[in-house]
């Protein structure tokens, strides 16, 4: 997602010696840096005008322990690596539903995955990871050593340190999933906003779904694209999605996987790797659309039951703003409803994270061409965001309480321009203070600036 491609030195390391080298060089020298894993910050953030980036893409080992379960993941390893070498096993761990991004990048922020209903997210199921710290030395955050880090690497990592290697607790996956994506015509999404709204009741953790708008190129208009996950037989998940197939997808690539093909099912929604298919070239691009074109995701949340009057509405905004703006109608707005109940039995301040309660997760994906509309779509979506929240999410709730039911805010998915505390909520101070402890020049700042002062933006 990284569009910039004024950083002063890219410097791809082999080793964590190498790595620390770097972030020492960086830091004595005082020249801005940042870390690349997989590409994919929403916000630029691995990349850096002028200064160094730490490019960890020939860290990408990983390697399972069967009796332990337990899988240990380089710095640089996408969530491809991961799923393909636990697969061995028949063991898998929570990675992305999109299989090209790092495991780092997601983990440190929260990380949000298909297996999130049964297992959490990425940073529950993280056991321990190896920091390379602002002075470039070396130490493990867990449970039992330097455990003020351990909670702080769990929603925050990125401010923190250089994670070098990180070790995930791996769970049973014996058997094949049900999943795949689904096109309907606008006149059904009441009848899909009225599924959605039995989710939480229908669900015992083993599914998603996920449904949205987009605009494939198949299709004239803005058609409203879904994907299942089924986490068990075939004949169990069409029935348990049996009110959607019964209404007549006009595209259907629903099927058994096995479980290391899952988190590719949304590439087709993915224009990187798409381009990256077909040309073979770095991730990280130009902006201009020679190579492709420029992008900004962005997140909000919602609660259930959702008002059917108001989730047409935004289709029919939707919509409107990619006939306004044809080129950019690869753009995608997607309501995620991953189980809550393993995610929310973990209190808000147990870990830096601080988003846990009963929401879901929405996010739009903007993509368009010219330079000179970047402020006109960076507005539209954040207004849009902005509604949805407002209306729908968790802080428009009566008895809403930061404390007991967090920000509602995903970290990964945040944008620039929020205020930290809109972010991380009341476990900034703590933040703030183990910023001074483990990172006092702010060497780590460009994934989110917690050390930014109250009342301005990160
Ligand atoms: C199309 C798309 C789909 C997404 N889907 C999901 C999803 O299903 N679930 C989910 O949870 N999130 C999802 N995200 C959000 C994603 O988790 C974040 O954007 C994540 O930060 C990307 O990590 P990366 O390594 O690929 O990106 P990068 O751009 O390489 O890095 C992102 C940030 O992490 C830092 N970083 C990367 N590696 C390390 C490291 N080893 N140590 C310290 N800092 C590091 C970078 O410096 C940067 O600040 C999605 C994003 C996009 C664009």
């Amino acid at each position: 997602m990284d569009t910039d491609l004024s950083q002063g030195a890219m410097v791809r390391v082999t080793s964590t010696n190498e790595a620390a080298t770097v972030v020492r060089f960086a830091a004595c020298h005082k020249i801005p840096f940042t870390v690349k894993g997989g590409g994919y910050s929403t916000t630029g953030a691995s990349t850096t005008q002028g200064g160094i980036v730490l490019d960890l893409s020939n860290l990408r080992r990983v390697h399972v322990d069967p009796v332990s379960r337990v899988l240990t993941a380089q710095g640089g390893a996408l969530w491809e690596d991961i799923d393909v070498a636990a697969a061995q096993y028949r063991l898998a761990v929570v990675g992305s539903t999109l299989n090209r991004i790092g495991v780092a990048g997601a983990t440190l922020g929260g990380g949000y995955g298909w297996l999130t209903g049964q297992y959490g997210l990425a940073i529950d199921n993280l056991l321990w990871a190896r920091m390379i710290l602002a002075d470039g030395s070396v130490i493990t955050a867990s449970e039992e050593q330097h455990q003020d880090l351990f909670w702080a690497i769990r929603g925050a990592g990125q401010s923190f340190g250089v994670a070098i290697e990180l070790g995930f607790q791996a769970h049973e996956q014996d058997r094949p999933v049900f999943a795949g994506t689904l096109l309907f015509s606008a006149d059904n999404l009441p009848a899909i906003i009225e599924f959605a709204n039995q989710f939480e009741t229908l669900t015992n953790g083993k599914q998603g779904f996920w449904f949205g708008f987009a605009s494939p190129p198949s299709i004239a208009g803005c058609a409203i694209f879904v994907a299942v996950f089924y986490n068990g037989a075939q004949m169990a998940a069409q029935q348990f999605f049996s009110p959607l197939f019964s209404l007549g997808p006009m595209d259907n690539r629903t099927q058994m996987l096995p479980y290391d093909s899952l988190n590719g099912i949304l590439n087709v929604l993915d224009t990187v790797t798409r381009r990256r298919n077909l040309t073979g070239f770095d991730i990280t691009l130009p902006d201009d659309e020679s190579v492709g074109p420029r992008k900004s995701l962005r997140g909000s949340n919602i609660t259930l039951p959702l008002e059917v009057d108001f989730v047409v509405s935004l289709y029919t905004e939707f919509d409107v703003i990619l006939k306004k703006f044809p080129r950019s109608r690869d753009s995608i707005l997607l309501f995620e409803l991953l189980p809550t109940t393993q995610i929310a039995k973990v209190p808000n301040d147990a870990t830096a994270f601080a988003s846990r309660g009963p929401y879901y997760n929405v996010s739009s994906l903007f993509r368009w061409h010219d330079a000179h509309l970047d402020e006109r779509i960076h507005s539209l979506q954040r207004d849009m965001m902005n509604h949805i929240g407002t209306r729908a999410g968790i802080a428009a709730q009566p008895n809403y309480k930061v404390s007991k039911h967090g920000t509602g805010v995903y970290a990964n998915y945040a944008g620039h321009d929020l205020p930290m505390e809109a972010i991380f909520g009341d476990n900034l101070p703590r933040l703030r203070e183990l910023k001074k402890k483990y990172d006092p020049n702010n060497i780590f700042s460009k994934w989110h600036n917690i050390n930014a002062p109250l009342d301005t933006l990160g």
